[in-house]
């Protein structure tokens, strides 16, 4: 059971299922303490972004006696949003946002690190990425860090690398690292060692995040409401436990 989860969808994604309430009443039945609302944001209807946090702030105040519930939204890096996230933050519009590198624009041309790929090009610029998210200070939560597995489908000496180089840089900043139930829930797989496992939460990839000091975090990332309790939290649980990984359970925000 996650009693803080700070990574929640909503269906104004698009790919996400549930009225925003089924999800607090779910998370209340659960006897959940936080349920932090991280909807993906839209790079272009902003009036969608303003009319959800309002939404959201209304069942913040209409609940606050059963549960906390926060405002947040899950980013992608774009030069170009930067101010506009800035915006979100500094008027404390938002109690935080994620950092989720699926996709980006670098220098012109747009990489999509989830939708498979051969060209080991694509891992610096995921590195870069992350590395201008980071110094951005804007983003506190870095969901799913390992979702580059998604798109690269291998764990070899590159993949290893990028790792290493990502731990390193993490720990420069005072960031939590997401292990994520999404990557569980979706049909894609990595064959390692002859098994078809889940592209993230990747276990080698933790097991190298380790040797770093960072603090992890648990995160539903639901895109349904049953998804705040489901065999997912199983396995990020079960894979937190088994590498005895330094998780924090409740972040101040
Ligand atoms: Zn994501
Ligand atoms: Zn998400």
């Amino acid at each position: 059971m996650i009693i803080n989860n700070y990574h929640t969808h909503t269906k104004r994604c698009g790919h996400a299922t549930g009225e925003d309430i089924d999800y607090v009443n779910y998370a209340i039945s659960l006897h959940m303490k936080t349920l932090g609302f991280s909807c993906h944001i839209s790079h272009t209807d902003f009036e969608l972004n303003a009319s959800y946090l309002k939404d959201i702030q209304k069942l913040k105040e209409q609940f606050k006696d059963k549960i906390k519930i926060l405002k947040a939204f899950e980013c992608e890096y774009e030069d170009d949003l930067i101010p506009y996230y800035r915006n979100l933050v500094e008027t404390k519009q938002v109690d935080y946002l994620i950092f989720g590198n699926h996709n980006t624009t670098y220098n012109g041309t747009f990489y999509n690190f989830i939708r498979p790929f051969k060209d080991v090009t694509y891992l610096d610029v995921y590195y870069e990425t992350l590395k201008k998210a980071l110094d951005s200070h804007l983003f506190t939560y870095i969901c799913h860090p390992d979702v580059f597995l998604k798109g690269y489908l291998k764990w070899d000496e590159h993949a290893i690398n990028l790792t290493h180089k990502m731990g390193k840089l993490l720990s420069q900043y005072d960031c939590y690292v997401e292990l994520s139930g999404t990557g569980y829930r979706s049909k894609a797989r990595l064959k390692y060692n002859g098994e078809f496992l889940p592209t993230y939460p990747f276990k080698e990839f933790f097991k190298i995040l380790k040797q770093y000091p960072l603090k992890f975090v648990l995160g539903a990332d639901a895109h349904a409401p049953e998804q705040l309790n489901d065999d997912a939290i199983k396995y990020i649980e079960d894979m937190k436990d088994e590498l005895e990984l330094n998780t924090v359970d409740e972040i101040n925000f």
